[in-house]
């Protein structure tokens, strides 16, 4: 009887995805919920036919663009590999990812499984889907405090890994994640980074005044390497980060990121400190699953950033990056990368309170857009534009930028389309999620008016 609800869930799936394709929808969950409507065991089902790992990513910040680099190191040609896409990111959307690669008969096996999740989806997953590998990137409880969830979201995971068959693969240099090792039976691997020419020693940043997760008292850092990520130590009871297994060295952000991994020496078109953890944490949970190291180079050195991840554009012939803003934490490191590179450029923020941007839009004052200030010169013109231009250009004016130089234009194709005639080498987009795909589709437009005409070399300003 199971048998033929899992043959019937499946062909109802693989024609729901199929439907869902022909209306433009790509990493829908539709599918796989209606599979699970027709059989509720599918997905357990589906994910025992995994022969590899199962590799669980998780975390706050970076789990979209480290599964998609480590799905890109796993995916060499032969390789059968189940991959959820971002947006798609519940058990449903998982379950339409595993349908999506096995054959009509449900019989097929795969090499591995890649299912990326938010955190307070992973107790759920892992009672479906016997994981080897759960990656946690990190834990900002800045965006985690707003719905008061994080202490229940750590304590569920801690709850679901004990005395499970499942490895760990955590941030040694998050004080809220390192410490899962001491508190499950899990056996846990650590990735982090050594001292870097990038790290702050007193920042300006706001940041949440991280506490030990332990006895409570606040941490004493070191050195940050970015947001609360760094070297930390309790004064009250002398937790620090555990030693790392797989450490990255020798990072160079010119502004692509150039590092090592250990012995392992990694180039990525990606920029940006958070990134660089990205990219180690990937190469990490490679190594771990017993990828060769030439297939990791190769792999990361080609995976270009996609939408809203540091996506570059081409406008008569000066690049325009465009990033996607979701909160103070991202916004913040956002706004390093932009000050670290030194071009003259100009600046859009495209602010929308949209519900998938959040209603409330009171995070951009927990930001800290003070340190515009450093690159004040070389940020020619700031243009604020979406539904909340206004509220975005009072508090980059509170931030101390000049006001001369300050425009709100709501509308985002006149407010790109002016950014793209004004003088400066570079054009940085900062855009909430709802935003960021008319942005995209802004941007292309250009670049493709500006292929047409010859490419001027902009005056260096
Ligand atoms: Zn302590």
């Amino acid at each position: 009887m199971n048998r033929i609800r899992l043959l019937l869930a499946i062909l109802v799936g693989k024609t729901f995805i199929i439907i869902s394709r022909l209306l433009g929808n790509q990493g829908s969950s539709f599918p796989g919920k209606m599979a699970r409507r027709i059989y509720p065991g599918i997905l357990r089902e589906l994910a025992a036919k995994v022969n590899g790992k199962i590799i669980i990513v998780t975390g706050t910040n970076g789990k979209t663009t480290t599964s998609n680099m480590l799905g890109r190191i796993i995916s060499e040609p032969g390789t059968v590999l189940v991959h959820n896409q971002s947006g798609a990111n519940m058990l449903p959307g998982i379950t339409t990812a595993f349908i999506e690669k096995t054959s009509l008969t449900g019989r097929k096996h795969f090499d591995y499984a890649l299912l990326e999740t938010d955190e307070a989806y992973v107790p759920l997953l892992i009672e479906e889907v016997n994981a080897g590998l759960l990656l946690i990137t990190n834990f900002f409880s800045d965006q985690l405090d707003r719905f008061g969830e994080l202490d229940n979201i750590v304590k569920m995971i801690k709850d679901t890994v004990k005395d499970r068959e499942i490895d760990l693969l955590l941030n040694a240099d998050d004080p809220l994640t390192a410490h899962f090792r001491d508190l499950t039976s899990a056996h846990s691997f650590y990735f982090g980074f050594t001292a870097t020419g990038y790290d702050s020693y007193d920042s300006r940043e706001s940041r949440e005044g991280r506490h030990c997760v332990i006895c409570g008292q606040e941490l004493e850092y070191q050195r940050y390497h970015y947001a609360g990520l760094g070297k930390f130590t309790c004064p009250g009871c002398g937790n620090h980060n555990p030693e790392p297994d797989f450490t990255g060295h020798n990072l160079v952000m010119n502004p692509t990121i150039e590092l090592m991994v250990d012995d392992l020496e990694i180039n990525s078109p990606y920029q940006g400190f958070y990134n660089a953890y990205n990219v180690v944490a990937a190469v990490a949970a490679a190594r771990i699953i017993g990828i060769n190291q030439q297939q990791i180079q190769t792999a990361i050195a080609g995976y270009q950033p996609q939408a809203g991840r540091m996506e570059t554009f081409h406008i008569n012939g000066r690049p325009a990056v465009l990033i996607l803003v979701k909160n103070p934490t991202g916004l913040n490191q956002s706004l390093t990368t932009v000050i670290q590179d030194h071009s003259s450029k100009n600046l859009v923020f495209a602010l929308n309170d949209n519900a998938g941007d959040g209603r409330d839009i009171s995070w951009i004052w927990d930001a800290d857009i003070e340190v515009i200030e450093e690159e004040q010169d070389r940020i020619k013109q700031i243009i604020c534009s979406g539904l909340r231009s206004g509220d975005m250009a009072l508090r980059v004016k509170y931030a101390g930028y000049p006001v001369d130089r300050l425009q709100i234009r709501s509308n985002l194709k006149e407010a790109i389309a002016h950014i793209a005639g004004l003088e400066g080498e570079k054009i940085y987009l900062l855009s909430t999620y709802s935003a960021l795909f008319e942005c995209r589709k802004i941007l292309l437009d250009l670049q493709k008016q500006s292929d047409k005409i010859p490419v001027e070399v902009p005056a260096r300003g």
